[in-house]
């Protein structure tokens, strides 16, 4: 039977939804119940919330109105508009924990491949670039032995600010900052898509694995390609694990038509 809701109900609702647009949220999120939460009284709060959500919002044509880029054809002009959504972000705490600027991503709007790793570092923070440090020379070898330039490929993370002493990013923060990312790679449609290490994998396909489990398939991410290796630094840490990498990278090569090259057997190094 059609629920109809309570229009005072559906009035906070819609004021609750443009507050998230307006922050340049669009994308809206279930968390799995905790056990507790689940079997205190009501079975199921939170997807009633979501439901009457959904049903506001569409109610009121909202999801037709989706983010302010989808209309736009040309990418650069796209990701601007969601650099310029982001502003001066402060969504999250990390603002005032020491982030010098934020890091939204660099390379090709319109790349085939794009990676994604976890957060900025200390040198990705001085220059609001991706992956500028040490990290970020082994991942440009890595590029540079898949036979493309840094240039060619997109590289953004799943948070945009630098988690203080470079500790993990934290579940909210990655599920406050992450819709950005989603934007751009609605936007980019890369071929494929590789998560460097875990908080992207795991951040991405909503899984809690290891590595040793993540590795070495094809995931399907909203339609596009995903592969999953291991994070440029952990390679720097423990370089034995280079050519699991380099197996991982040709898998992507075989996917995008790249040449393998003739060092078959390599690592970047
Ligand atoms: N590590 C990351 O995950 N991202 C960067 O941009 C730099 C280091």
């Amino acid at each position: 039977m059609p629920q109809v809701l309570d229009p005072k109900l559906k009035r906070q609702l819609i004021e609750r939804i443009r507050f998230y647009n307006d922050l340049g949220i669009y994308d809206f999120y279930r968390r799995p119940l905790a056990a507790e939460e689940a079997s205190a009284g009501d079975p199921e709060p939170q997807k009633e919330i979501t439901q009457t959500m959904a049903m506001a919002a569409a109610e009121e044509g909202m999801f037709a109105a989706a983010e302010p880029e989808a209309s736009v054809m040309d990418p650069v002009k796209a990701l601007r508009i969601i650099r310029e959504d982001l502003g001066d972000c402060t969504r999250c705490l990390l603002h005032k924990q020491g982030r010098k600027q934020i890091v939204f991503g660099v390379g090709n709007p319109k790349a085939e491949l794009m990676f994604i790793g976890e957060a900025p570092g200390a040198d990705e923070d001085v220059q609001g670039e991706p992956f500028v440090g040490r990290a970020g020379q082994l991942l440009n070898n890595m590029i540079k032995a898949m036979g493309l330039r840094r240039e060619e490929v997109y590289i953004a993370n799943i948070i945009k600010c630098r988690p203080p002493g470079n500790r993990t990013p934290e579940r909210e923060e990655c599920e406050t900052c992450s819709p950005f990312l989603m934007r751009q790679i609605a936007v980019i449609k890369p071929k494929v898509m590789v998560a460097l290490g875990a908080v992207a994998a795991k951040t991405l396909l909503a899984v809690n694995a290891p590595m040793a489990e993540l590795r070495g398939r094809w995931y399907d991410f909203r339609g596009t390609k995903l592969a999953v290796t291991y994070h440029p630094a952990f390679l720097l840490r423990d370089p034995r694990q280079k050519k699991e990498a380099w197996k991982d990278l040709q898998r992507v090569m075989k996917e995008l038509a790249l040449p393998i090259p003739a060092r078959d057997g390599e690592q970047a190094g």
